[in-house]
């Protein structure tokens, strides 16, 4: 007798009750989730539709991971491709067709300097594991353990990766002072800030008595991202290199969020020229799939089979949708395009702060910008910056904001070290249309949030 599958239980797509639900069933840890209450059921480009039938413009994108937005038209063909052709999916690290091509691809976009020279471990899929893998790479051609970080960074949320950001851990990490333009630990801010930041890196490891053992390598962001959009100077990052150099001290560019075009290079540490020893890569380089990678010095590839091992290093969708999504960035210029239309936005906001003494700082490069919220009537400045003060940041006024922009159809992410740093990370295909129209949501938004009654609501928690 034929035994008949019941059919698929389809809950119904109420929204409601699929957030109820989530807010149940998911854990405490849950982020985005938290302050955006939306059921995304259909993508396109900068646009997702919820199940509510809503639609809004996602400047989050995936927390910067789609360079070409979502289901470009590229990246769903060189997925199904590879679904048509019957090749595997899972294949831990063997070599296929599809790596391969993904491999050249990826080389092709790098600095040439460094891509004629170098190796590509393949991780687990995500940014923190690739974080991970680069420590055990230098520890072992170093035979150092100890690293060296930044104020501000975000590397991710394993043990060593969490170390480097700032989380207490076991792993021996010495912070060293980032170059804060607008909250400057020293009070000067801009070149003169940089500059003794570096000062205070050279004297740290120059010192025999310092106490911070001659590190493995040091690690950074050449934009902070999570830690609330933060440029490093090009000089500064040519003296990182310098100082590095100089001691034998393997330099980690951590790409996670600022490659494939974002800043308005292909790389962001093209800005600068600096070439670094090794190049941690995710998010956007496996066009919207889980995909990450470092790429390193030939020299330093002494460590030993098995060193970073992981079984799901061979996603073949990913690097297909990736490859395909590297490639159109490349073809279409699109690092260009992110740099000119990121300048426009970025004029556009900071014309914005003039009638709106909330808005502490506007700073970014390309497509990736950031707008600290401040209280200009609350306490004394935490810390001067080179245009005065900077009065204390307004977390309560970003959670505001980023809620006042949803109601509007704009999807917008919080970072900085208080949350009070919205965040646009838009695709990088967003037309001038559609940037006009985030600018214009967003001082709406802030409009209607800075005469909402905010200080009230209890800022969300941020990641
Ligand atoms: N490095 C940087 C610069 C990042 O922005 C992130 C994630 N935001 C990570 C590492 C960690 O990546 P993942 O969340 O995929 O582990």
């Amino acid at each position: 007798m034929a035994v008949t599958e019941p059919a698929p239980v389809e809950l119904p797509p109420a929204h409601e009750g699929i957030l109820r639900r989530q807010a149940l069933r998911e854990s405490a840890a849950r982020t985005y989730a938290r302050s955006l209450p939306i059921v995304p059921v259909r993508a396109r480009g900068m646009t997702i539709e919820g199940a509510d039938g809503r639609r809004y413009l996602d400047c989050l994108s995936g927390a910067g991971t789609l360079a070409l937005g979502h289901n470009h038209p590229v990246v769903l063909e060189a997925v199904r491709k590879v679904i048509d052709s019957g090749a595997p999916l899972h294949v831990l690290d063997l070599a296929t067709p599809v790596k391969d091509a993904f491999t050249t691809e990826l080389f092709s976009t790098l600095p040439r300097e460094f891509a004629d020279n170098a190796q590509i471990q393949f991780c687990g899929p995500a940014g923190t594991d690739a974080v991970e893998a680069a420590f055990k790479l230098v520890r072992a051609a170093t035979g150092r353990s100890e690293l060296l970080a930044f104020t501000g960074a975000y590397h991710g949320m394993t043990a060593g990766a969490l170390a480097a950001s700032g989380g207490a851990t076991d792993v021996r990490v010495t912070r060293l002072p980032f170059p804060h333009r607008y909250r400057c630990p020293f009070g000067t801010g801009g070149e003169r800030g940089a500059d003794i930041a570096a000062r205070w890196t050279e004297y740290l490891l120059d010192d025999p008595k310092s106490g911070v053992p001659e590190p493995a390598a040091m690690i950074l962001e050449p934009v902070q991202g999570e830690g609330g959009v933060n440029p490093a100077p090009d000089s500064w990052m040519r003296r990182m290199r310098e100082i590095t150099r100089e001691r034998s001290i393997a330099l980690i560019a951590d790409e996670v969020q600022t490659g494939v075009g974002r800043t308005g290079t292909f790389w962001a540490v093209e800005h600068s020229g600096i070439v670094p020893d090794v190049m941690v890569l995710s998010k956007a380089i496996g066009g919207s799939l889980p995909l990450a990678v470092i790429v390193y010095r030939s020299e330093l590839d002494l460590w030993q089979p098995g060193a970073h091992a992981g079984t799901f290093r061979g996603n073949q969708l990913a690097m297909a949708a990736g490859a395909a999504t590297l490639a159109y960035v490349r073809e279409n210029r699109l690092a260009e395009r992110a740099g000119t239309l990121g300048a426009r936005m970025l004029a556009a906001l900071q014309a914005l702060s003039a009638d709106h003494p909330s808005i502490g700082d506007v700073r970014g490069r390309g497509l990736m910008i950031g707008i600290e919220l401040v209280d200009p009537e609350a306490g004394p400045p935490t810390v001067t910056a080179e245009n005065g003060s900077a009065p204390p940041p307004d977390p309560a006024l970003a959670t505001a904001v980023q809620q006042e922009c949803l109601r509007r159809g704009l999807i917008v992410e919080l970072g900085g070290r208080h949350g009070a740093v919205v965040r646009l990370l838009p695709p990088l295909t967003l037309t001038d249309e559609q940037a006009t129209a985030v600018v214009d949501r967003l001082a709406d938004a802030l409009r209607a949030a800075e005469r909402s009654p905010y200080r009230r609501a209890a800022a969300g928690p941020t990641r």
